[in-house]
């Protein structure tokens, strides 16, 4: 029966899903499958949502879609109300959502061909020789190739273009086969693989050997290897072994025409990353604590009740969170479902992926933003052929296509890298997990040592249930927290550079004694700011209105918003004054750090860790499989450092500045700054061996930094709640923010005021004016901004905010002179 298919676009041009025409079977189920539909002159994938009425009047002609790509749904239903829900609640055209749900090399390329069935006879030959030289060249070349062949290829070749009625004619006469082939644009890897005829017996091969050995000594290594792959059952590609014999394929290519190797064409996969060394072993062995026993049978007893269960996994560091989540995916594997764990950024996966690699070989698909598209893909092929049961991804891997999903973690849910900036769709990785799980009848844990002060409100108003672990595993104590007020050592000369004396001290003991140290500072680069010591002028980005960060090693100033550079100059452009260096980045502490070492006779291996240092694949790996072996003393980082990382030999972890975050000009940098803290701390002593901790910082009378000191983070979450709720911020409010991006300002400025005179006044938004944010101007594009609370007690879903801002929209793309880009971040995170 002829039906209009409602498709979804993966393109944002489309806000509606458009309307195609297909022929489905009465009970065939259409929404979820990927479709092939023209559009315009192009060919694309959608995704069927579903089946229409076909509407006679409806004034135009429906085009047919080309093809199913897939006879069942490649996602599932609560996939598909999820991908819903995300257009609607962050307001991002439903295409959008789609084409971040699908891989980008995903939309096949079609490819049409031609083939010949027959070849005319003499007499048929001959008159078409005369009357139709070019159809008779297509069937002479299409003898020649003896097989299909693609029409641009044929066209290369003849020097003309074919049209449709050559086609046709020489179809209709029964001479061609038109083949219409989709192909998939993702290159899958290929490589050829080697072996040793079956033709020739041991005898044949020892002579020829002993032919070899003296007259063509490589050509004889080669036989040789392949001898003995064939022997353990290895297989051998072509380029692993010419580099292992230095040869070339010249040295190969004889014996292949002599059909004494065989060599095949074979598809190898492309995820090769080595894992397995950064786990001890595998956990599962493990007997479970009381505490995580308590919690897992919670757990376990949710997952057999099949029905969505929020859970809030409370767990100081150090608690042996994974290993619940290992015994929790696994109850659900053995019942035939599927599991996801999100996990914040790639620094968290190199050794997560390994302890998980331990305990389920061979059965997880990983995702994050280090893998290239083709890896992607495959890892997307993959999932949908049911060839994994488990996925690990940072936030993207919310989208794994993934079949009856019966569990969904998000480990460290307080991250903030869980909030996708852009493109759109603008979605919270932990929020989306909740609705999948919802939707799917699955349980959604979220664990945290530092949870978010959102989940732990939803955790006390019981939408959550609460699991809490307060003792570290395997009889660890948590590690001794020191405060040290550098105003205070700056008075009393006990600093050294950016180190107190105190922390000096107790890196040159550990030093000794060979045990791990991480130092943390929340800023890479050399120094943040160069001033002149003469005029006070400071260099700053042309294009983002934000001041240069030095980096001393390639003598660059560089903007971390834009990535701009320019020569660090020698004497300032201003007055001809000398520069001096404001402030510190990793690498001027690293710097600090190699001279306080060699004045005290110590030569200590340091490795520096951040973004200019891990830009490379594998590079983060490396770095930590050498400090867990302790071929590296010290490791100094940002952000990077602070998180998941477990090493036991790790017994101090020094905070060089705890303030960088504290006074950034938002509601939620306490509750950041003691959570970074807190996590950072949990480094330190992750084993019998006891650590130590030692806080720097100016404000140690400040909340956020001293909390981190009796590791009392529910008594800081009582008090910041107070304060949010007098001040309306989330959790007691939905916190939303409208920005507007124009290289004109005074366009900006119209669009900010127009757009807040129309939102419909209702007494559960507050809209603030619209203000220039502290990043003003980025990249050559202004800047503003306005921020909007929606009260939670009387919008609890939010609609009544989306129809405030949708209706505010309308008004604005209604006027004319539409140039400024209008971009609205519900939930928001960022506003600098
Ligand atoms: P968290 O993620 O909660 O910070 P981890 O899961 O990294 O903590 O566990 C910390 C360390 O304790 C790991 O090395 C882990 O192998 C170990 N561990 C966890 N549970 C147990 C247990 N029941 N017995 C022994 N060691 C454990
Ligand atoms: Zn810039």
């Amino acid at each position: 029966m002829e039906k209009v298919i409602k498709v979804a676009l993966p393109t944002g041009n489309f806000d509606m899903p458009l309307s195609y025409l297909a022929k489905v079977e009465v009970d065939e189920k259409v929404e979820g499958r990927r479709v092939l539909v023209p559009l315009q002159n192009r060919v694309i994938t959608g995704i069927a949502l579903g089946i229409a009425e076909l509407d006679e009047n409806i004034g135009f002609e429906l085009k047919p879609i080309i093809e199913f790509i897939d006879k069942n749904p490649i996602f599932d239903s609560a996939m598909m109300q999820m991908i819903k829900w995300m257009a609607n609640y962050y307001m991002c055209p439903i295409g959008e959502v789609f084409k971040a749900a699908l891989p980008p090399n995903i939309s096949p390329k079609s490819i049409a061909a031609l083939e010949l069935i027959s070849f005319p006879g003499p007499m048929e030959a001959n008159k078409l020789a005369k009357s139709a030289k070019n159809r008779f060249k297509i069937l002479q070349e299409l003898e020649k190739q003896n097989k299909a062949v693609k029409i641009s290829t044929l066209q290369k070749k003849l020097g003309f273009i074919i049209d449709a009625k050559q086609i046709e004619k020489l179809q209709e006469a029964g001479y061609i086969r038109y083949i219409k082939n989709i192909q998939t644009q993702a290159k899958l890897k290929t490589a050829y693989k080697l072996t040793l005829s079956n033709k020739l017996t041991d005898e044949e091969l020892n002579h020829l050997a002993s032919i070899l050995e003296k007259k063509a000594p490589k050509q004889y290594r080669i036989i040789e290897e392949l001898f003995l792959a064939k022997k353990q059952k290895l297989e051998v590609f072509q380029t692993d072994l010419l580099k292992k014999v230095n040869a070339t394929s010249a040295t190969i290519n004889p014996l292949i025409e002599k059909s004494i190797i065989e060599r095949d064409l074979v598809q190898i996969s492309i995820n090769s990353e080595q894992t397995g060394e950064l786990a001890t072993g595998n956990e599962a062995k493990l007997n479970l604590t009381d505490e995580q026993e308590t919690a897992l049978n919670t757990i376990n007893n949710a997952i057999d009740e099949n029905i969505y269960k929020p859970f809030l996994l409370h767990g100081v560091t150090g608690s042996g969170k994974t290993l619940i989540y290992i015994h929790a995916i696994q109850k659900a594997i053995n019942q035939g479902k599927s599991a996801l764990l999100l996990v914040p950024e790639i620094s968290l996966t190199p050794q997560l992926l390994d302890r998980f690699e331990q305990v389920f070989p061979n059965q997880i698909v990983a995702i994050h933003s280090k893998i290239t598209n083709n890896e992607r893909l495959e890892s997307f092929n993959k999932i949908i052929n049911n060839e994994a049961k488990i996925v690990i991804g940072a936030r993207s891997a919310i989208f794994a296509p993934m079949q009856n999903m019966g569990i969904i973690i998000v480990d460290e849910e307080h991250e903030l890298s869980y909030k996708q900036d852009s493109p759109r769709p603008r979605y919270h990785g932990r929020d989306t997990a909740l609705v999948r799980a919802s939707y799917q009848n699955a349980v959604c844990i979220l664990g945290s040592a530092t949870p978010s002060f959102e989940s732990l409100y939803n955790a006390r108003v019981g939408k959550y249930q609460l699991l809490e672990i307060k003792y570290r595993a395997d009889k660890a104590i948590m590690p001794d927290v020191q405060i040290i007020d550098m105003l205070d050592a700056k008075i009393t000369g006990n600093v050294n550079g950016a180190y107190s004396i105190t922390l000096v001290n107790e890196i040159i003991e550990k030093v000794k004694k060979k045990e791990g140290i991480i130092l943390f500072l929340n800023r890479r680069g050399y120094a943040p700011i160069m001033e002149c010591s003469n005029c006070g002028y400071i260099p700053i980005c042309t294009h983002c209105d934000v001041t240069l960060t030095l980096h001393k090693k390639y003598k660059q100033l560089r903007c971390h918003y834009c990535g701009y550079t320019e020569k660090a100059p020698e004497i300032c452009p201003n007055c001809g004054g000398e520069f001096s260096e404001l402030g510190r980045g990793t690498q001027r502490i690293e710097e600090e750090l190699i001279e306080i070492m060699q004045d005290n006779g110590l030569t200590p291996v340091i490795q520096r860790i951040d973004l200019d240092t891990t830009s490379k694949k594998g590079a983060f790996r490396k770095i930590l499989t050498d400090f867990a072996k302790g071929k590296t003393d010290i490791l100094i980082g940002t952000q990077m450092v602070a998180k998941g990382l477990d090493f036991s030999r790790c017994t101090l972890v020094g905070v060089i500045n705890a303030d960088t975050q504290l006074f950034i000009d938002n509601f939620r940098s306490s509750e950041r700054t003691l959570q970074l803290l807190t996590q950072v701390s949990g480094r330190a002593g992750r084993s019998q061996k006891s650590g130590i901790v030692i806080i720097q910082t100016n404000h140690p009378d400040n909340p956020a930094v001293f909390y981190a000191k009796d590791t009392n983070y529910m008594k800081f979450f009582e008090e910041e709640l107070k304060s949010r709720e007098q001040t309306k911020f989330p959790p007691f409010s939905r916190f939303c923010v409208v920005e507007f991006y124009s290289k004109d300002y005074h366009l900006v400025r119209k669009a900010s005021q127009f757009f807040a005179e129309h939102i419909p006044k209702e007494d559960s938004i507050i809209v603030y004016p619209p203000l220039e944010p502290y990043m003003a101007k980025v990249k050559d594009t202004y800047r503003i901004i306005m921020p909007i609370k929606s009260m939670k007690d009387k919008d609890i879903s939010g609609k009544k905010l989306r129809q405030a801002l949708r209706s505010a929209q309308f008004a604005y793309t209604s006027m004319e002179n539409d140039k400024v880009v209008i971009k609205i971040d519900v939930d928001a995170y960022s506003m600098i």
